[in-house]
């Protein structure tokens, strides 16, 4: 057998499940490999590493006892730190979290766990899932495997290294403008942003409530796929969780007869050339499977970064508005009153980034700026949505690149707006609500992976993952970088 960390999700699960390996061995490997290239990488904050022995005895012992096993049995999945597990801290990236144990579970984690996946450990974030390079986190940045100087993306950062290292086969993200599909690009593995609704948000730390989605990241499609199956449930706790039977993602290597794609080309002109030339052969792929090309015009979508920075952080301000010192983390000495109390935590509990966009967001909401800044952005959401409509009566799915370039280095956007444009082809999804993926499309000059992104309609998740797992099959450029293959 290949190494275990050679195989996919559903690979070694079946191993497992034939026999052929123990949970307690996968999990031996699994921490091993934690152990040896988490101090470089950064990917994980937390290692769970009693938690995921016990789980491993008890599946051992479940499966010698011929009891039924779960569809995620044995495998190894990473949880961003923005989301909860019963009894475990959940820091979200930041200071002000960084003693808070959770008294409940994320829907969708404690849906994995029951699908008797093992949670190895919680993975690095910017703080309060708000950047693009992982350099917002309150602890440490993590970094690219595939160059350690260079960012792994954000807000996920820490579970695409993860994923992207086999230091784990599947780890959860949240996406609220981008953060599972950029990293996934960053690191060369598959991302996975569900239709807003499909995955539960209880007990995901909310940042933009109408944006944030959980999603899988894996190193196959059919890897994102079975989370999705596992994770895409119906769920009391969350009013915005959509009231639809839970779906299976058949997958095949062929494209249904007469699948048209469409492509943006106004909006994406100025693409820099080597994108360009890595999306034309992606498209070209498509064409191969029989897919027939269309341009769409979603010349709107210039408008969606601005549309986005008014939303998410008008939305942030006041999810964080519950974080004062006296319910949740960390409480500041140097307050006297209740007043300075409150005042206090936040200033010394969360960074500048978090504190930047709680004051973008607040100023938009005031009285005086919210027709201008916050209504007028609804305004163009709204817009944004009719445009996408009007493109999906023309086509089944738009593909656009995931991002601009590949990972950059470490420290070398400094521009805020520079980095927030990092998110240009991510942020229209989540304004739409729409489902989208980011799949491995080859490598730039440097090596560095590059990903490209399908985006279908509202509620068609399993014609994404189709389209994604077709392109995958006839293109293949998923790699371990060479750092860990061994
Ligand atoms: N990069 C975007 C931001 O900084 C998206 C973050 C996310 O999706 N959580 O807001």
């Amino acid at each position: 057998m290949k190494p275990l960390h050679h195989l996919s999700a559903v690979a070694l699960r079946d191993a497992f499940l034939q026999g052929e390996v123990s949970a307690v061995q996968i999990v031996e490997a699994f921490l091993e490999r934690i152990e040896h290239h988490n101090g470089k990488l950064g990917a994980f904050l937390t290692i769970l590493g009693p938690r995921a022995w016990m789980k491993a005895e008890a599946l051992d012992k479940k499966r010698s006892h011929n009891q039924p096993l779960g569809k995620m049995a044995a495998i190894p999945v990473a949880i961003k730190d923005n989301m909860h597990i019963a009894g475990e801290i959940t820091t979200c990236g930041s200071q002000f979290l960084s003693n808070y144990k959770a008294p409940f579970y994320a829907t969708a984690v404690h849906r994995m766990e029951q699908e008797d996946a093992i949670l190895i450990g919680k993975t690095n974030m910017d703080e309060f899932a708000m950047g693009s390079s992982n350099e917002n986190s309150a602890f440490f940045p993590a970094h690219n495997p595939w160059n350690l100087n260079c960012v792994p993306g954000g807000s996920s950062g820490g579970s695409a290294a993860a994923v992207a290292a086999r230091l784990a086969l599947i780890a959860t993200g949240s996406d609220t403008g981008g953060s599972i599909r950029q990293p996934a690009g960053f690191c060369g593995v598959v991302g996975y942003k569900p239709t807003y609704g499909r995955v539960s948000r209880y007990g995901l730390v909310a940042f933009g409530s109408s944006l944030d989605q959980i999603g899988p990241l894996g190193t196959t499609v059919a890897d994102t796929a079975l989370a999705m199956e596992v994770m895409g449930h119906h769920c009391p706790h969350d009013a915005t969780s959509l009231d639809l039977p839970p779906e299976t993602y058949p997958l095949s290597k062929k494209l249904q007869e007469g699948t048209v794609i469409g492509i943006p080309w106004q909006f994406l002109k100025g693409l820099n050339p080597e994108v360009r030339e890595n999306f034309q052969q992606a498209l070209e792929v498509m064409k191969s499977l029989g897919a027939h090309l269309v341009e769409v015009n979603l010349d709107i979508l210039k408008y969606s970064i601005a549309v986005y920075y008014i939303l998410a952080t008008a939305e942030a301000s006041t999810n964080l508005a519950r974080f004062d010192g006296i319910r949740y983390g960390i409480r500041s000495k140097a307050g006297k009153t209740l007043e300075e109390i409150y005042d206090q935590s936040r200033k010394e509990g969360f960074g500048r980034e978090v504190k930047k966009r709680i004051m973008l967001g607040t100023y938009v909401l005031s009285a005086g700026y919210q027709d201008a800044y916050y209504k007028k952005a609804q305004k163009v959401r709204t817009l944004i949505l009719h445009a996408f409509d009007q493109a999906f009566g023309q086509c089944d799915a738009v593909m656009m690149p995931i991002a601009t370039s590949g990972a950059f280095e470490h420290g070398s956007i400094q521009d805020p707006l520079e980095m927030y444009l990092q998110d240009i082809f991510t942020v229209p999804a989540n304004l739409a609500g729409l489902p989208a993926i980011s799949i491995p499309s080859g490598y730039d000059r440097r090596g560095m992976p590059l990903g490209v992104q399908i985006i279908g309609p509202q509620l068609c998740d399993v014609a994404v993952m189709q389209y994604a797992h077709a392109y995958e099959q006839a293109s293949s450029h998923t790699r371990i970088p060479g750092n860990y293959a061994s």
